[in-house]
């Protein structure tokens, strides 16, 4: 059986532990860099980067996940902060991302009146409808290199949804919607690995 495991130390980790079981996956919380080695496939969460990275560094989890990720091929998935955390740049100071990705990232990329919104988004490698996508104080991918599919784009173009082979990120939140189809994807990656 797969096993996914969902970055626990900050976030709305919770939510996608519950959307993940709703669909069958066996989930664990990784909290520490050893437990890496018992999961078939990793979501790093929405929460708040800078704190997110900090506990990444405390916990000594930042050689153990590039390892998994980059050398081993783990799949693995970041929301929103998540997206962040997985970038190669941002165009903040902080916090210091895990360059898992080939992307360049801004964080707060939306101004203050629409901090928070939601749109219907086209995916690409999904099928039905379009997506009704959740974004809080949400990033965007300012810049892609070598290897970055854009999956997903807002209507003025700037990219929302990207993938790099066995890496996915996304600026949005499915794990606060019922719409399951962006894990049925990211599980589908996670089988495709295995
Ligand atoms: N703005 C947050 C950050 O910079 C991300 C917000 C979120 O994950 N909803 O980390």
């Amino acid at each position: 059986m797969t096993t996914v495991g969902v970055l626990a130390i900050q976030g709305d980790y919770r939510e996608h532990r519950t959307l993940l079981e709703s669909l069958g996956a066996d989930v664990k919380e990784i909290r520490l860099p050893d437990q890496l080695d018992e999961v078939d496939g990793l979501i790093i969460p929405g929460g708040e980067s800078t704190t997110i990275v900090q506990l990444i560094d405390i916990y000594n989890m930042r050689e153990k996940l590039r390892e998994r990720v980059l050398n081993e091929g783990m799949p693995t998935w970041g929301t929103c902060a998540g997206m962040i955390v997985m970038a190669q740049k941002l165009s903040d100071h902080r916090p210091d991302p895990l360059k898992l990705m080939n992307i360049e990232v801004s964080r707060n990329a939306f101004g203050r009146q629409v901090d928070s919104f939601e749109t219907d988004l086209e995916v690409e490698d999904m099928d039905g409808p379009p997506y009704h996508a959740v974004f809080i104080r949400a990033p965007v991918v300012d810049t892609i290199g070598e290897g970055v599919r854009i999956i997903s784009s807002l209507d003025d173009g700037r990219p929302v949804a990207v993938r790099q082979g066995h890496m996915l990120a996304t600026a949005f939140h499915p794990e606060l919607t019922n719409d399951p189809r962006m894990h049925k994807l990211f599980l589908q990656m996670v089988d495709e690995a295995g």
